[in-house]
């Protein structure tokens, strides 16, 4: 992940780190670094990487923790995108008759994402 990430972005620096409160990661813009919270567990961490990196590609500067409104609403449509294969959603879907905690156990990612993703798909039937 580390040599990936390298490879995309060799400015932009991502260390573990001890946040403050609930934070699981925040992006700085003026330092161009993600820290993500050590504590958490790993599908947490790989969850909120993708979303810092969502926001380091579009700017946005979240030093003070995700505040909810459009840039976070953009940034969790995106990581879910990012972190979801249809195919494999469709088929948890069903093996779990929808449940959110066993569909997120299955494809290695929290509920938050699942509920990010499933939202979209309602957005798209509308
Ligand atoms: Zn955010």
């Amino acid at each position: 992940m580390r040599m990936a990430l390298y490879d995309v972005a060799p400015e932009l620096n991502v260390s573990s780190a001890l946040l403050p409160g609930i934070l699981d990661g925040i992006y700085c813009l003026e330092t161009n670094t993600i820290l993500i919270d050590r504590r958490i567990t790993y599908t947490r961490k790989r969850c909120t990487l993708v979303h810092e990196l969502v926001h380091w590609r579009h700017g946005d500067d979240t030093t003070s923790g995700c505040m909810g409104g459009k840039m976070e609403r953009r940034c969790r449509r995106e990581t879910a995108i990012l972190l979801i294969d249809p195919a494999e959603y469709a088929l948890a879907e069903r093996m779990y008759d929808g449940d959110p905690y066993q569909m997120a156990a299955e494809l290695n990612v929290t509920v938050q994402i699942i509920e990010d993703y499933r939202a979209l798909l309602y957005e798209h039937v509308r």
